[in-house]
């Protein structure tokens, strides 16, 4: 990661969902698109009797803000609805594999720290705190990720107070916690999704 020469920044930084989105939809504003938010599906049906290619999903939809419905119907519909896809969910779409039993928890924030360079991606192994993953974000902040089996019993006072690290000489603490969230990785596949031919 410090060794990047090819690119217009020599450098790695993760800028959050939150900062992309509206980058994205500055261009498709550009681009003349118009974004429906917030428009949530709600409901779909298919049509099994309606060969591929032709109208066979009927899909609806609701404003967030007005509290309108609408019926489209359509030939395709795209499940990029996240992990908990309500499009899976509707459609009955199996979602087998596997979640590792490790518990992690994440928090962004402006941290102090005499971490060496702290401005990169690390990964750190304490004995005594488990594993630290470490990243730097857009705005000044820094995620940390943390193996909650280390704080079993978890609560943002304990977490921001900071923690010693391997020999107690690291330290990091949050000073301004922007988020935090507990996290879980699970590995599984969404399978008999019909392909678009
Ligand atoms: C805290 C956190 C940290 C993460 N960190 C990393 C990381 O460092 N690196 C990494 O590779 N991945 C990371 N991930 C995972 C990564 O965010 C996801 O894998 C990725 O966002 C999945 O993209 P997606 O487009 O499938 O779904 P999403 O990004 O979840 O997008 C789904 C969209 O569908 C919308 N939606 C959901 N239901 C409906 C509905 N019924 N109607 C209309 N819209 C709907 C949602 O509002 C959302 O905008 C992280 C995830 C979390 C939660």
């Amino acid at each position: 990661m410090e060794n990047m020469k090819d690119t217009q920044w020599d450098f790695a930084l993760v800028l959050r969902q939150k900062y992309q989105e509206e980058i994205f939809r500055r261009k498709l504003r550009e681009l003349g698109v118009s974004l429906e938010a917030p428009v949530e599906l709600t409901k779909v049906e298919v049509d099994e009797a309606i060969p591929q290619g032709g109208y066979k999903i009927t899909a609806v939809t609701k404003n967030g803000v007005t509290g309108e419905e609408e019926t489209i119907i359509c030939k395709y519909l795209v499940g990029a609805d996240g992990g908990r896809s309500f499009v899976r969910r509707a459609l009955d779409v199996p979602f087998d594999g596997s979640t590792t039993e490790d518990k992690w928890v994440r928090i962004d924030g402006i941290i102090e720290t005499n971490m060496p360079k702290s401005r990169v991606y690390g990964a750190i192994e304490s004995p005594t705190h488990g594993n630290v993953l470490w990243a730097a974000l857009d705005h000044g902040a820094t995620r940390i990720v943390r193996n909650c089996s280390f704080v079993p019993s978890f609560r943002l006072p304990t977490f921001t107070s900071g923690f010693a690290l391997g020999s107690g000489l690291l330290y990091s603490k949050i000073l301004v916690a922007n988020s935090f969230s507990g996290v879980c990785f699970h590995s599984r596949e969404a399978k008999g999704v019909p392909r678009i031919q």
